[in-house]
Parts: structure tokens; sequence; C-alpha cells
């Protein structure tokens, strides 16, 4: 062998075993997960009421490991919309946990009118089941109006039910939709007896933890300890003055003002504890118990603790968004969650939990409030509305009793009875709709099963159509006017379509997200199936979200 060619030799030997080298080193640092990748526990949060703007509103005032830690930390899709009307409670926690709309998941308000029946029917109610942990009627729930899958529910499935899923909330409705069908229980405050009660859908007898939790008698050190403001009152810079006649009075008060005083009520009103900022530590707390009670997220399988805090809205309905009882309970909660975190970051470890923070709904401004400052929206007299339409139709077309109900601004006709009076229904739908019109604060009134021949924009038409359920709803829906609320004394409520009902947060935390926001629109639906990506398992069945992609880590 020539020199010349016994150094190619060698060149070539070197290059094949460092290629040989480089290629088993590749192998060995393509390492795939052995198993499915997903935290430890999902922890996912509705805030009753929290309006999108609370975020920054009172951010100054947030401590470091409350709001503000969920922010920074977190993923935050700011622009994030409820694409459906009405904005209520039940369609809030139903289009959450569903990734749905009214339309398909059939939550179509909290209450609603069946014509088969003849009667309202209450979202969660459920004739066929008992309460489980007390004597009251208070646990005759159960989600079987729900027509569609959650993403409990879906968790479960995933896991062949090894997941344990625990829904919390003073609300049976706040608890009880975010559970689904197969949750391992839901758990709602019974203001009968101050007790956490669920009902025989989940089980016969409640755990022991949650016997524990109530025999700790949580209600009365609440109401021991009265409402103080948190802060000094002259520091609530961010709110009206404390004494405004457009805020709603606790029993027995003579002024709507600070500090509201609950100790008489000790052992006795326990519905008062919901009313005030204590009811969301009083969830928290059970929260914290249902963590340790059910070791959620420490026995090798994706838990999931559902928890929605009720108090927020009770006070913003009572109060306002510009109240000083709207900031202080806000402030109280952002304590409230600094504490939780800790106690998830301690129990299941910090990036092991991927957590959520949002919104069934936002509130509109008190009319009166509104009025004060000179700004669009007024109380609206609804109740004249069925009394004037009534005889309108009994004049026109000789028809008694067409109209069943108004109720979550439609109109809710018996067609049978119009029918069998061989009425013109449609000619009856615009005598309604020509009323309804010209009635001070309505925008405008339509037949929902007729929109593609009403001019009204399409971001308009697409809410109403996915509010409406074709066996719940009724046919015509008139919408109000920016501002307004079918109230005239005080306080205020939400159920619109505007940005102050439907801009809602959406906040992520932990395993799996990235920090950072977006201001891309995005909408309620779209929390399931991020949560449903994040976890590699399917979407609930009545899905049509998408998902947030921009907050996935990998
Ligand atoms: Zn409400």
């Amino acid at each position: 062998m020539k020199l010349k060619h016994f150094y190619i030799l060698i060149l070539m030997l070197l290059s094949t075993s460092s290629f040989a080298q480089k290629w088993t080193k590749a192998n060995e640092s393509t390492t795939y997960p052995e198993k499915v990748n997903r935290p430890k526990l999902v922890v996912g949060m509705v805030v009753d009421q929290m309006r999108w703007d609370y975020l920054y509103r009172y951010y100054d005032r947030y401590s470091k490991g409350g709001f503000k830690r969920l922010i920074n930390e977190g993923f935050s899709a700011e622009n994030t919309l409820i694409s459906y009307t009405p904005t209520v409670t039940a369609c809030g926690h139903a289009s959450i946990y569903t990734g749905s709309v009214p339309a398909i998941n059939g939550i179509i308000g909290n209450n609603w009118f069946d014509p088969q029946i003849g009667r309202d029917v209450y979202c969660v109610e459920d004739k066929n089941v008992k309460t489980v942990g007390s004597n009251s009627n208070g646990g005759l729930m159960s989600p079987k109006n729900l027509m569609v899958t959650t993403i409990t529910d879906e968790l479960r499935m995933a896991t062949n039910f090894r997941s344990k899923v625990i829904s919390i909330s003073i609300k049976d409705r706040g608890a009880i939709l975010p559970g689904g069908h197969t949750a391992n229980g839901s758990f709602w405050y019974d203001d009968v007896s101050g007790n956490f009660i669920t009902s025989t859908h989940y089980m016969t007898e409640l755990p022991t933890w949650v016997e524990q939790f109530n025999a700790q008698k949580w209600p009365n050190k609440f109401l021991e300890k009265d409402w103080h403001t948190l802060y000094p009152i002259e520091s609530y810079t961010n709110s009206t003055i404390d004494d405004k006649p457009y805020e709603g009075l606790f029993k027995g008060e003579k002024t709507p003002t600070f500090p509201h005083l609950f100790k008489q009520y000790v052992d006795k009103k326990y519905s008062m504890v919901a009313s005030m900022p204590y009811g969301n530590t009083l969830t928290l707390e059970m929260g914290k118990s249902a963590i340790s009670g059910e070791k959620l997220g420490q026995l090798g399988n994706t838990d999931f603790l559902a928890i929605s805090l009720s108090s927020t809205d009770y006070v913003g309905h009572q109060f306002g968004p510009n109240s000083i009882e709207v900031e202080d309970t806000y402030l109280r909660l952002d304590k409230d969650l600094e504490a939780f975190f800790l106690y998830l970051d301690k129990t299941v470890g910090k990036g092991n939990y991927l957590f959520f923070l949002t919104a069934d709904h936002g509130a509109t401004h008190v009319p009166n409030f509104s009025k004060e400052h000179k700004l669009p929206g007024k109380g609206l007299a609804t109740r004249k509305f069925k009394i004037d339409l009534d005889s309108l139709i009994l004049k026109k077309f000789k028809v008694k009793s067409a109209i069943f109900t108004l109720m979550n601004n439609q109109v809710i006709f018996d067609v049978d009875a119009i029918h069998e009076a061989n009425a013109d229904y449609n000619q009856i739908k615009q005598l309604c709709i020509d009323y309804l019109i010209k009635q001070d604060g309505i925008l405008n009134a339509v037949d929902v099963k007729n929109l593609n021949n009403t001019s009204i924009p399409n971001e308009l038409k697409t809410k109403l159509i996915n509010g409406y359920n074709a066996r719940r709803s009724g046919d015509i829906y008139y919408i109000l006017d920016a501002g307004w609320y079918p109230s005239l004394g005080t306080g205020t409520g939400h159920s619109a379509w505007n940005p102050y009902d439907s801009h809602i947060p959406a906040v992520f935390m932990g395993w799996g997200v990235k920090s950072g926001k977006t201001n891309k629109e995005y909408y309620m639906s779209d929390i399931a199936p991020t949560i449903s990506a994040l976890l590699h398992i399917q979407e609930p069945s009545g899905s049509i979200g998408k998902v947030i992609t921009e907050l996935i880590k990998h």
C-alpha cells in the first residue's frame, strides 16, 4: 500500500467513525416522551361577573402573587368575547366547559320556558334526584339539561375514568355545569344549612372531607367578621363615593355603606355569606380541602378541579361596577388568589398544574350611574310589554293568549294556540316586532328564524343565532340599546351582546403555557378546545371553538 492510499484509508475511517459517532449521538439525543405529556392537575376558575377591564382597573392595587402573577407569568388572551346572547351565568359556565354555544349545548339561560310542559325550567333542575348533605331542596339538581359533554367529561373518558373531576361553587349551576355529567363530585352551597351539598346524581352520601369541611362552620366565622374595607376607605379612588342611592341595601341597612354588619346573622342567615367577598374565600377553602381530601394531582393521573366564585356576581348586582364594594371584593379576591397559588405550588408543585381564569359574563353599569354621568343608558320597564302585546294581538287577531312569556329578551309564543285560532303566526310576529321597535331602550327586534332578511350587523346575527336553540328559545328577540338594563331601582345586571357584558378575561398559567399575551379576537368557546389541545384529549362533543395556539409552549 502506498503511503498516499494509507492516508486516504485513515481519513475515510476517521470520517466514517465520526459520522457514526454523530449518528449515534443524534439518535441518543432524540428522546421521545415515554408517556403522554400531561399536567398533574388542571384548575379552572370562573369568576362570576368579572369584566375583562377589572384586570387593569385595579391592577395597581393588586399584590405580586395574585392577579399580577397570573397576568405576567401566564398568557392572557386579551380580546376574548362571548359569541352569543344572553350573557348569563348558566350559559357562560356551559360554554366555557363545552367549547360550545347555547344553540348546541342547550343551556340557553339560567331559566327558560318549556312549551311542552308549560312552565319555566331552571337550567340544572332535576326532580328525579335527591339532596345529599342537607334536608333542603337545594340538591334537586343535576346536569341532565346539558346536551353535550364537557372538557371534564372528556378528561374522564380519555383516562378511562381514572382522572378525578371535582367542581365547587356557591351557585349550584356554577358547580354542576363545569363538572359535566361524569364528575366524581360537584358541590355547591346550601344557604339553608350553610353547608356544601350535592345530589344523588353523584353520590348517596358526602365524602368525609366534605363533612369535615362543613363541620368547621366557616360561614359563621365569616358573618362574625362583618364586612369592613380591606384598606382605609379614602384609598378607594377607583370607585364612586360609598353612599350612592343606586346601590342596593343589605337587610336592615339604612344606607348602602361600610361597614356592612353581619354579626347579628350568625347561625341564622347563611345566604348572606354569598353576598360578601368571604363567599369567595369560603369557596377557595373548599377547593383546598378538595385537593387534600381527594389527593388531586397527587395520585399519578391528571385530575381537574373546577371552581366558580359567585360572590363577585352578587356584590356586582347589588352595588355595580363602580362601587367601593366591588373594588374591595376584587382586592380581597386578589389576596385569596395569591394564597391559593401558593397552596397549589406547595401541594402539586409549581409548573405541575395548568391553571386558567375566566368569567361567565361581565356587567352593565348601573343605569342610574350612567344617567348621573350623562352616559347613554337607562333602566327599562319590560313588564308592560306583555300586557300591551296581549291586548294588541287579541284586538287584531282574536287570539286570547298567544304569548307564553317574555324571557331572556325573547318573546315566547304559544304557537299551538295561534294555529288553533287560525291566526297567521308570521303576522303576529310582525306586529310584535313593530310594537317593540317603538319602545324606549330597544335598538331592534328581530325574528330569529328569519335573520337573513333582517338588516342588522353580522356580528349581532351570529350572536343571536348562537344563542338560539330551536326547542328552547323564543322566536322574537329584542336587542336593548347600549347601556340599558331592565331594572329601574338599584343595582345592575347583564345579558346583552355588548362588550361590557361579553368581554371577559381568559388567562392561562403554568404547565404547558408560555408567558405573553395576544390581542387577537378569541371567544369563550375557544377555552375548552385549548385545554383539550394542551391535554391531548378529545374536544367536547358540541365544541365549535378553536385552539389559542399562541399560548402553547411546545
Ligand atoms: Zn349575575
